[in-house]
Order: C-alpha cells, then sequence, then structure tokens
C-alpha cells in the first residue's frame, strides 16, 4: 500500500502551491538552526579576527567592529523574520557581509598562506548555505557571491596555469559540484517526503467521496475541543431521511451525488465549525463559543438551505443536537445527540430536535 502511494507520488510533480508551503514549513522548522549557523559563524570568524588582529599584530580595528555590528545585526533580523522568501535574501546578505569579513581577515596573513585559506573559507560557507532552508535562486547566488569575494587567484600569487593554480581551480570544481550534487538531492529528498506525508495524512483525514473531513479527524479536533473546555459547545448529528429510498429509486450513483450536494450545504454553512461526514449518510457539526439560541439558528438554517436545494432527487434531512456538558466525554455526548436526532426522525423527520434530559 504504501509502496504503491510512494510510486503514485514520485511519478507527479509538486505542483507550485505545495512547494511554497513546504519552503515556509521547513524554514519553520529550522529556524533555530538557522539562528546557531549564524551565531557560530560569527564566533569563528571573530576568533580568526583576534587571532589575526594580535598574533598578527594588526589590533582590532573599526573595521572589526563595523563587521561584527552588521553580522549581529542581521542575526537579530532572523530573529523576527517569519517568512522563508525573507530568510532567502537575508542569507544572502549574511554570506556577503562574512566572506567579505573573512577576506580582510585574510588578506592580514602572509602572502603565501592565503590561497589555502580562502579554499578553506569557501568550503566552510558552502557547506553551511548547503543545508539551509534556502530557494535554489538564493543558493547558486551564494554560490557565486562566496567564490568572487574569497577567489584565492585575486591578490595571491598564485595563476590558473601553474601547479599550485591549477590544483586548486580543479578543488573548486570539485568542491561546488559535490555541494551543488548533495543540495538539489537533498531538497528534492525533503520536498518527497513533506508531498508523500500530506498525500498520506489527507487520505487519513478527508472523506474519500465527499471531500470533508471524515470521522477520524472529527473525533481528534472535538475531543481536543472538549478539552478546552470553552463555553457554548454543542454537538450535532445529521442524517439524510429516507436515504434508503434514493439508492433504491435512481441507484447508489445518485445516492453518492446526493451525499456530495448535503456534505458541499454543511461545508458552505458551517465553514466556521468543526463538520465531517461520520459514515454512510450521517454527518456531525461541533460548535464552540455558541448560544443555545444560535446552534438551534444554524441547524434549522441547514434543514432550510438543504430543502431548498433544487437539485434533483430532492432531500431533506435531520439534527439531534446536544449541549456539551462540563466533564462530558465525547461518546457520551455524540449518544445524547444521536437520541435527539432519533426523536427528530420520530417526530416527523426534516427538522432539528435539541435534546433534553428525559
Ligand atoms: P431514515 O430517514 O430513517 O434515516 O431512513 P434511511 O432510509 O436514511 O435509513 P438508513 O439509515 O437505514 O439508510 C442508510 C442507507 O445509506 C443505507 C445504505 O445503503 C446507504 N449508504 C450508506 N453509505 C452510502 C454511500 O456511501 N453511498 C450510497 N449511495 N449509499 C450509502
Ligand atoms: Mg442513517
Ligand atoms: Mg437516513
Amino acid at each position: 500500500m504504501f509502496k504503491t502511494i510512494e510510486a503514485h507520488v514520485r511519478r507527479q510533480v509538486a505542483p507550485a502551491a505545495l512547494r511554497a508551503e513546504f519552503r515556509q514549513h521547513e524554514f519553520e522548522a529550522l529556524r533555530p538552526f538557522c539562528l546557531l549557523i549564524f551565531c557560530v559563524s560569527i564566533g569563528i570568524w571573530l576568533v580568526f579576527d583576534l587571532i589575526v588582529s594580535f598574533l598578527g599584530g594588526q589590533e582590532f580595528t573599526w573595521r572589526s567592529w563595523l563587521f561584527l555590528s552588521l553580522l549581529g545585526c542581521l542575526t537579530v533580523v532572523l530573529r523576527f523574520t517569519r517568512r522563508s522568501h525573507h530568510f532567502d535574501v537575508l542569507n544572502l546578505l549574511f554570506v556577503a557581509v562574512i566572506t567579505l569579513g573573512m577576506r580582510l581577515v585574510i588578506e592580514g596573513i602572509p602572502i603565501q598562506l592565503r590561497p589555502v585559506w580562502l579554499v578553506l573559507g569557501v568550503s566552510i560557507v558552502l557547506y553551511a548555505v548547503s543545508v539551509l532552508p534556502v530557494r535554489r535562486w538564493s543558493f547558486f547566488s551564494a554560490l557565486a557571491i562566496s567564490w568572487s569575494l574569497l577567489n584565492p587567484f585575486y591578490h595571491t600569487r598564485i595563476d590558473i596555469d601553474d601547479l599550485e593554480g591549477t590544483m586548486l581551480l580543479a578543488y573548486a570544481v570539485f568542491l561546488s559540484g559535490l555541494v551543488i550534487y548533495s543540495y538539489l538531492q537533498m531538497r528534492r529528498a525533503k520536498l518527497h517526503n513533506f508531498y508523500l506525508s500530506k498525500v498520506l495524512l489527507d487520505q487519513a483525514y478527508i472523506d474519500a467521496l465527499t471531500e470533508i473531513p471524515n470521522r477520524r479527524a472529527f473525533m481528534a479536533k472535538a475531543e481536543r475541543q472538549m478539552r478546552s473546555f470553552d463555553p457554548g459547545q454543542y454537538l450535532a448529528m445529521i442524517d439524510i431521511d429516507n436515504f434508503k429510498q434514493v439508492n433504491d429509486r435512481f441507484g447508489h450513483d445518485v445516492g453518492d451525488v446526493v451525499l456530495k450536494r448535503v456534505a458541499m450545504h454543511i461545508k458552505a454553512a458551517m465553514e466556521h465549525h468543526e463538520f465531517a461526514r461520520l459514515g454512510g449518510e450521517e454527518f456531525a457539526i461541533f460548535f464552540e463559543g455558541m448560544a443555545e439560541s444560535a446552534a438551534e439558528r444554524e441547524v434549522q438554517a441547514l434543514c432550510k438551505r438543504v430543502r431548498e436545494d433544487l437539485g434533483e432527487p430532492p432531500v431533506t434531512i435531520s439534527i439531534g443536537l446536544a449541549r456539551v456538558i462540563q466533564g462530558d466525554s465525547l461518546s457520551a455526548a455524540l449518544t445524547r445527540a444521536d437520541q435527539a436526532l432519533y426523536s427528530a426522525k420520530h417526530s416527523g423527520k426534516d427538522r432539528f430536535v435539541l435534546w433534553v434530559a428525559p
């Protein structure tokens, strides 16, 4: 079963909206990690700057303070960044500032040591960017910025065509290729996992015929809301009247269309409440923060809406309404709503009945 769904998902291209949702989801999950990477990067840069400043006899100048404050500001901005596409830009700014800072530190060491430190610098920046939740354009821009600002052939004594230069060039190509490949593969795998879990969750919590939440979704949400026990909670059980006759007279397919029609009315009328198809031709609604009269008006309006639907064949519904009492279990509340529904059926159908203690 899982393999079949997985193969089906693999064949499909994730829609643009889902990709955007994935990026946002990934950024939210990794935001603390991004903050950690920013802070650790500043720490590493500062250690090297202090070493070069004091052991290299250069002093800790205003430029070090400037870079430190710029990097600090960008980290503070990240602390308040909520959208993934803002992070794409922010990360690029951070990469530009820190690589420039690295270039200035490396300029302070003897010229023959610079190429190797420049390449080490690019390696660490590229690795860090490849594990951050950034989009492709942002990743490739970071790659270009890192190699431009930490170019090992600029301000050093090596040429591309001598031995050291050729070796460095080969290493740069190999390193970039490896990082690009692992970044793209990792993103694909993460997107695929996100897509797959979304499909599986949808299948687990959405009713396949009517495309509204199913019993499992309803039970989970209603139980959670009942635990919070906010005032004004009501439970409504809905059952289509004489539905067996619809199936017998018009066939099962028409019966299915009627189920979808009723589900559509419930969805349209109850968009601010929890609702679901419990199974067969039974539906449920969970109200919260409602006065009794308001809950009654809502279910009465729903009965009217279904009754006045011009679709063929015409159908009606009966509704049992029960107030949720503090300390109630969901099944106890459902039982009371079911008893009220029974009364609605036995007093003529196409109506609602509010449960009252016998
Ligand atoms: P009442 O007014 O008392 O509710 O009468 P009823 O005919 O609706 O009674 P009952 O609850 O016994 O009928 C339910 C019918 O719903 C029986 C079953 O064949 C049909 N049914 C259940 N699930 C589906 C479905 O997914 N599609 C279709 N077309 N019919 C379904
Ligand atoms: Mg029934
Ligand atoms: Mg029925």
